[in-house]
């Protein structure tokens, strides 16, 4: 019997069960994986580091970076190395730089004056003020070249998405935000500049800074389980959560061919939509049904490591975004070694390609083989790879990262007023308020704000005295 049980160990439910131990609460956290950190992992092969899944934080995260510091990591912290300046796009096939100044940015060839002149007129188009696709936001404000060549490639790195079906309230709020509150994005952002003086401007991505740790970014969730100890339990699956006939719930785990129930005055669900929808099938089917309906399209992750020689691409950068119009079989490849250093045996460099997403869930589902060959393929026609890898290891999401369609907001209100009627249980997750680990983390604290009110309160405290 815990007062709490906390059921997924990826960041958000190590975040949750972690702030809710400080706090004085008894906790028991349930997992199934043999090891903590869900799509938070990493390890050393051969002197390389791989990343499973996340592969950095943004910076500034409040949350994020106060976790970090609580758990004394600071010293572990790096950030992105200096000689990753640039970000890459493919156009025409070709693997070009991406200026990031505003002047440079409009000046340069990469768009075409038609696409230029649309962008400057983005102050003068009328807002618009209902919810609409991330697509439809940028063609309406930018013009369709912005969208083909820099915000569908960014889409597909950050969400393995399609700006066609993302919400752009959901995916991207600060855009919306702007356009509602200053009536450009253009417009908003030189307005929050000059309001806040030196301070970041919304929507700035010069001020942001992406970290990592030494050991990649696995070392947060290995640290919150060793102050877990004794606490989170591996290997052990939930398989249904049902309120206790005296109040309460109890929650089913098996371990193996073993199942038993353990008992709560509160549950955490922090697991991903369609796990949570399976958890919670039998206590809620409104929940379910809402929470299944969020897509997971599957992403598959090749890691490669080479030789530096035998890459001809300087790979000063953070690494290359491919649009969904140039066709091409990787949504993008991170410069892995360029990025955080320490990744590599000297002499060597490390690159990480992710495969399918919304834009072709069918390649992630390819063999482990097939998947490197892809990679291995792109790496030879964007990057020059004159050799083949010394390493690479692949790793498929079955399940990738949640589309917040347009009905997502109605949606989260939905399951939010549907938990609400069940005293003592919350979800948590990526599908809440970003996919990020920061947002992962914010979401986790907020979290258990409510778990911590719901526990101090009359109704609770007079069962824990029944
Ligand atoms: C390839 C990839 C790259 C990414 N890159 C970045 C990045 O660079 N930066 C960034 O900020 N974010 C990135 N993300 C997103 C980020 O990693 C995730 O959104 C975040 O880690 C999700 O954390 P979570 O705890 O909510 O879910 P998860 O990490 O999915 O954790 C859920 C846990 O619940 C467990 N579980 C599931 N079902 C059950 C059950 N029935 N019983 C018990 N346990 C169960 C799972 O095994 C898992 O450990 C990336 C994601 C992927 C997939």
């Amino acid at each position: 019997m815990a007062q709490v049980i906390v059921i997924g160990a990826g960041i958000s439910g190590l975040t949750a069960a972690y702030a809710l131990s400080k706090a004085g609460h008894e906790v028991a956290v349930f997992e199934q994986c043999a090891a903590p950190g869900g799509r938070m992992r990493s390890q050393r092969i051969g002197g390389f580091l791989m990343e499973y899944g996340a592969n950095s934080i943004l910076t500034p995260a409040p949350a994020a970076e106060r976790l970090i510091a609580q758990l004394g990591l600071d010293p572990e912290k790096v950030t992105r190395g200096t000689a990753a300046r640039r970000r890459y796009l493919v156009r025409g096939g070709r693997t070009r730089s991406l200026p990031l100044q505003p002047c440079r940015f409009l000046l340069s060839d990469f768009f075409s004056l038609p696409g230029r002149l649309r962008m400057l007129m983005e102050p003068f188009v009328p807002a618009q003020h209902d919810d609409e696709t991330v697509a439809g936001f940028v063609r309406r404000r930018f013009g369709s070249e912005l969208l083909d060549y820099v915000v569908d490639p960014l889409v597909g790195g950050l969400f393995a998405g399609d700006p066609g079906q993302l919400s752009v309230c959901a995916a991207f709020p600060q855009l919306k935000q702007l356009e509602r509150c200053a009536g450009s994005v253009v417009g908003g952002i030189i307005r929050s500049r000059f309001q806040q003086g030196a301070k970041p401007a919304v929507g700035d991505p010069g001020r942001r800074v992406l970290s990592s740790f030494r050991q990649g970014l696995g070392t947060l969730p290995r640290a919150i389980a060793r102050q877990l100890a004794g606490r989170i339990f591996l290997g052990h699956r939930v398989e249904a959560v049902q309120h206790r006939v005296s109040g309460g719930y109890r929650v089913n785990v098996r371990r193996g061919s073993l199942a038993q129930w353990s008992t709560a005055d509160s549950v955490v669900v922090a697991l991903p939509a369609y796990a949570a929808a399976a958890v919670l099938c039998g206590l809620d089917e409104r929940i379910t049904e809402a929470l299944v309906d969020i897509r997971h399209p599957p992403l598959a992750v090749v890691f490669l490591g080479y030789r530096a020689q035998s890459i001809a691409h300087p790979l000063d950068g953070v690494g290359v975004l491919t649009p969904a119009v140039e066709e091409r079989n990787v949504l993008g490849m991170l410069f892995s070694s360029t990025l955080f250093a320490g990744r590599t045996p000297p002499g060597h460099i490390a690159l990480t390609a992710f495969i399918g997403g919304a834009r072709q869930p069918q390649l992630a589902m390819l063999k482990p083989r097939e998947l490197e060959e892809l990679a291995r393929s792109e790496v030879r026609q964007l990057l020059g790879g004159r050799a083949a890898p010394l390493m690479a290891r692949t790793r498929c999401w079955r399940y990738g990262l949640p589309q917040p369609g347009l009905d997502h907001a109605h949606r989260l209100s939905g399951i939010a007023a549907c938990a609400a009627e069940h005293t003592g249980l919350y979800l948590t997750g990526n599908y809440f308020s970003g996919v990020s680990t920061a947002a992962c983390i914010q979401q986790a604290f907020d979290t258990v704000q409510r778990v911590m009110e719901y526990l101090a309160s009359p109704q609770a405290r007079r069962r824990l005295v029944a």
